[in-house]
């Protein structure tokens, strides 16, 4: 009941030859039943919708700014994202929480204003190595969903990506058993906050460290109805092979 979902965070890469790769893979997965989508650096936006045109891949931001416009240099916000052709918005990714000392709060008033703007929110948590070896991992995410996410909260403007810090850009993946106690332990949390119709609808992605050969094991965990996908979502031919993972599971 839960589609599955493909997200590519291009995170500070990709210039205009760029859009080339993202022909290849609107080209690869014409008929695509996965949703597909690529969060390229906003400079690409525009072209890259231009580029797509109504083919199946559609594309986000990877950060928004909590309020519509204003005396915020260098920011973006949600509406022009959404202007720019985006659909879904990327907030609380551990690099903007880390970089930009973003906290909860700051996450939770982020995904409002994408909900404002209308688009989606892809929230991100996740706890550091030293979190993990303390234990305290299912603390850390609990805590997490209870500050980043807003009550309003649904099937279809949320979802929810778990990246464990110390996976993303490493190649260290934890293990199928780590990945599945804290997919189902975020299901739990959401059927007991959203009620089980909406809890059980959101979607919840595994990111850090995906690539084509660990794809389809990760894809086969309960509860994992996706990838958010950083360095293997650059190159068309690799992120192709995670989708057919993702497709075929
Ligand atoms: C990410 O940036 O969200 C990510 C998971 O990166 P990578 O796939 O490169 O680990």
């Amino acid at each position: 009941m839960r589609r599955k979902l493909a997200a590519g965070n291009w995170k500070m890469n990709g210039l205009n030859e760029a859009l080339a790769e993202m022909q290849k893979l609107a080209e690869s997965h014409a008929d695509s039943t996965t949703e597909i989508l690529l969060c390229p650096p906003a400079t690409l936006l525009s072209r890259a919708a231009n580029t797509l045109g109504d083919t199946a891949i559609i594309l986000g931001g990877q950060d928004c700014h909590a309020v519509k416009n204003g005396a915020h240099t260098g920011d973006i916000s949600a509406d022009m994202l959404a202007d720019a052709g985006a659909k879904w918005v990327i907030v609380g990714h551990s690099e903007r929480r880390e970089d930009h000392d973003e906290h909860n709060e700051d996450v939770r008033a982020k995904a409002n204003a994408a909900w404002e703007a209308g688009l989606g929110a892809i929230i991100c948590l996740g706890e550091s190595l030293a979190q993990r070896e303390a234990a305290n991992t299912l603390d850390i995410i609990a805590g997490q969903l209870a500050g980043s996410i807003p009550d309003n909260a649904t099937a279809e403007n949320l979802v929810i990506a778990y990246e464990p810090i110390w996976a993303i850009g490493t190649g260290k993946v934890p293990t199928l058993a780590q990945i599945g106690e804290v997919h189902d332990f975020i299901r739990a949390r959401m059927e007991r906050r959203f009620g089980a119709g909406v809890g059980r609808g959101i979607r919840i992605l595994y990111g850090g460290s995906v690539k084509p050969d660990n794809a389809t094991e990760i894809f086969s965990v309960p509860n994992v109805d996706g990838a958010l996908v950083g360095g293997a979502s650059l190159k068309a031919a690799d992120f192709s092979q995670i989708i057919d993972a993702l497709e075929a599971g």
